[in-house]
């Protein structure tokens, strides 16, 4: 689904992604950790194209995103994207948010779009603040109303940024339940998260980023009990 090949990334004249080599398969969960400006962030936003890679191959679901040809709206409908910060239109209610791309993007009608959106708002289990405003919503709901609005779209490919970092301590597991269903479903994701009971836990495999580059890379049994890099370890030690 995603296959990023000696991938780098300039910001200027500073080097942010340096020789990334990574493939995520369908139905794959693969978890990113490392430090605050390790290019984390950045690696997840160059595969919808929010970021432009500067060498290197990036194919998500077979179109090439390195390709300046390539349709990058057809690219961006099969990829749903939550950030920290939920980006919910606060002057629209719930309901209207989930709604408002698959009617514009996809070009369905307002009845179906609304019975898909109650059908995620369900999921998420939110369904009661479909009229709601986000401002009258607590900051799990908001998130899980984000993952719904993603979710609406159908997509091939979920990836989350740091969902959680932004939540009261109380309202962290109840994003964390959804997204652990997700996985369970089958969705394919990309998870940047500082969560790492959710990451031992969930994650097909994680991936230690330090410093633009891809330090290590294992399962989460063997990335919590022995990683193999120094660098993992000193990362690991200091979260305890
Ligand atoms: P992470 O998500 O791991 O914290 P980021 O991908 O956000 O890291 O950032 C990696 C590095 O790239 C940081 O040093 C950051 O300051 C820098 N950076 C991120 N975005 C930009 C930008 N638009 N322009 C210049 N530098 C950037
Ligand atoms: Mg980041």
């Amino acid at each position: 689904m995603i296959r990023f090949h000696q991938v780098d990334k300039h910001f200027g004249q500073f080097h942010v992604l340096k020789g990334i080599e990574l493939q995520v398969k369908e139905g794959e969960v693969v978890v990113v950790v490392g430090p605050s400006g390790s290019g984390k962030s950045t690696m997840l936003r160059c595969i919808n194209r929010l970021e432009t890679i500067t060498n290197g191959e990036l194919t998500v679901g077979g179109l090439p995103v390195h390709d300046r040809k390539t349709d990058i709206n057809k690219l961006r409908r099969d990829i749903g994207m939550v950030f920290q910060h939920f980006n919910l239109y606060p002057h629209k209610k719930v309901i209207d948010n989930i709604t408002l791309a698959p009617m514009k993007v996809l070009g369905i009608s307002k009845a179906e779009a609304e019975q898909t959106a109650m059908f995620y708002l369900e999921k998420v289990d939110i369904a009661d603040k479909a009229s709601a405003y986000p401002s009258q919503l607590s900051g799990g709901q908001q998130q899980r109303v984000a993952i719904a609005r993603g979710l609406a779209m159908k997509p091939k490919i979920m990836l989350f940024d740091e969902p959680t970092s932004a939540l009261d301590p109380e309202m962290v597991g109840e994003v964390l339940d959804v997204m652990r269903t997700l996985a369970t479903e089958g969705m394919t994701m990309v998870v940047v998260t500082h969560e790492m009971g959710f990451a031992r836990e969930v994650a097909d495999r994680i991936i230690f980023m330090d410093q633009g580059q891809i330090v290590e890379e294992a399962g989460p049994e063997e990335f919590f009990a022995s990683p193999r890099e120094e660098r993992t370890r000193t990362f690991l030690s200091r979260l305890l």
